[in-house]
């Protein structure tokens, strides 16, 4: 069974260029509730923790820097098949490559600064939004 929940950020290129509003009105537009939502920035100790499976990685360096170099909206969103649609919603992770009308088609300037993070299983979705959000944050 699939769950309902999932979680997402716009991430720090998004918010500098003003793209927060928009982006929240493609998701809620898709159908998805938001169930909890913070204006936030990340540690560096924050996003070490959050894309530590990508440590290994050559952009992890990249990745921190740019994740923590300003604020981001942390949210988990609700609707039937919340993380396959809301992966549907934001596109590929190369804007490249991301189909018409999707929101890193639409906001994203890189793979790297592709304006959005979206869960990739109802699994991280749970770990990445109680990271985030404490019981009495979600509604
Ligand atoms: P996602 O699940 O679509 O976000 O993609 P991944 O899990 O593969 O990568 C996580 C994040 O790392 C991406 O969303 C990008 O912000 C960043 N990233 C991925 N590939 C690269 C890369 O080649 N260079 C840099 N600098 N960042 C990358």
């Amino acid at each position: 069974m699939t769950g309902n929940r999932t979680f997402t950020m716009i991430k720090p290129d998004a918010v500098e260029s003003g793209h927060i509003g928009p982006i929240l009105e493609k998701i809620t537009a898709a159908g998805f509730k938001i169930v909890a939502m913070k204006y936030t920035q990340l540690s560096r100790r924050d996003a070490e923790t959050f894309y530590a499976i990508h440590k290994e990685r050559p952009f992890f360096g990249e990745l921190v820097e740019f994740m923590t170099r300003g604020p981001i909206v942390a949210a988990i969103l609700e609707k039937d098949n919340a993380v396959e649609d809301y992966r549907a919603l934001i596109g590929a992770t190369n804007p490249e490559q991301a189909a018409e009308g999707t929101i890193r088609k639409l906001y994203a300037t890189s793979v790297a600064e592709n304006a959005v993070h979206g869960a990739d299983s109802d699994e991280n979705a749970a770990i990445e939004g109680a990271f985030h959000f404490s019981g009495r944050e979600i509604f």
